[in-house]
């Protein structure tokens, strides 16, 4: 069932992703060659507890970090090591989450560290690019495939490929809440958009075929040809005309 929210829950849930959104950034603050993507996590965690806030995934159907970290060929839900330390060229995948006031925040962004290659600079910038098409038809009375046609086309017209197994979700009292929100599909199929739904848009694209492999701590997925993946995600409200953008990149992009 699709739970609609109040404006007054769209506002906590705005708290909870703002909280997000500054933990995504102190996380890009420190996320330099050398580092341990533990260390990062740790950060995450540090900023979300000072914020009054808790890690969502902490203890997720038993996720063992507060942020997931995914490096290069691995696409989503890789778990902070610290043996796990990031080197110049790397990209890196960070999936935050923070519960507060009964709500949820959820956004990812995927980093460069030090110098990357264009061809993978590429990448990030088509997969990011495509998040805003499809939020451009997350609005009340397109439907659920009008957002995932719009993802799809725009990564496949570069080439690249969409991650099947992993889709997008609502969000709110719940991480993850009906409706699925796939990243491929038809214009006009699924779901009608009310006001007051509120989802995670979150494509997952790779940079050669769209088949992944799960490694065997349970969580970490991983493209099998080996070649990057990209992941960007945002939580928007459903609304009239413009979606509303709950979490934000800003605190990111101005580092
Ligand atoms: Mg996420
Ligand atoms: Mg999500």
């Amino acid at each position: 069932m699709v739970y609609l929210k109040t404006d007054e829950e769209i506002e906590l849930l705005r708290e909870s992703n703002l909280i997000v959104a500054k933990a995504l950034a102190e996380v890009a603050k420190i996320s330099k060659p050398g580092i341990s993507t533990l260390a990062l996590d740790k950060r995450a965690e540090e900023f979300i507890r000072d914020s009054g806030a808790i890690p969502s995934f902490l203890g997720y159907s038993g996720f063992p970090g507060s942020i997931c970290t995914s490096i290069n060929d691995k696409v989503v839900h890789g778990i902070p090591s610290d043996n796990e330390i990031l080197k110049e060229g790397d990209i890196i995948s960070v999936d935050c989450g923070a519960y507060k006031n009964g709500f949820h925040g959820d956004s990812a962004y995927t980093f460069c560290i030090g110098e990357v290659d264009e061809k993978i600079k590429h990448l990030l910038k088509v997969t990011k690019e495509a998040l805003y098409k499809g939020i451009e038809q997350a609005i009340e009375g397109k439907r659920i495939g009008d957002i995932a046609a719009a993802v799809q086309s725009h990564c496949e017209e570069h080439g690249y490929a969409v991650v099947r197994e992993m889709i997008g979700h609502g969000i709110g009292k719940n991480l993850h809440e009906a409706p699925e929100v796939p990243n491929y599909g038809s214009r006009g199929s699924g779901m009608k958009l009310k006001s007051g739904m509120v989802i995670a848009i979150e494509p997952m694209i790779n940079m050669g075929k769209k088949d992944i492999t799960f490694d065997r701590d349970g969580w970490t997925t991983r493209t099998i040809d080996q070649l990057p993946s990209a992941h960007f995600e945002h939580s928007v409200a459903i609304r009239k005309g413009k979606a509303d953008i709950l979490s934000s990149f800003e605190f990111i992009e101005q580092i």
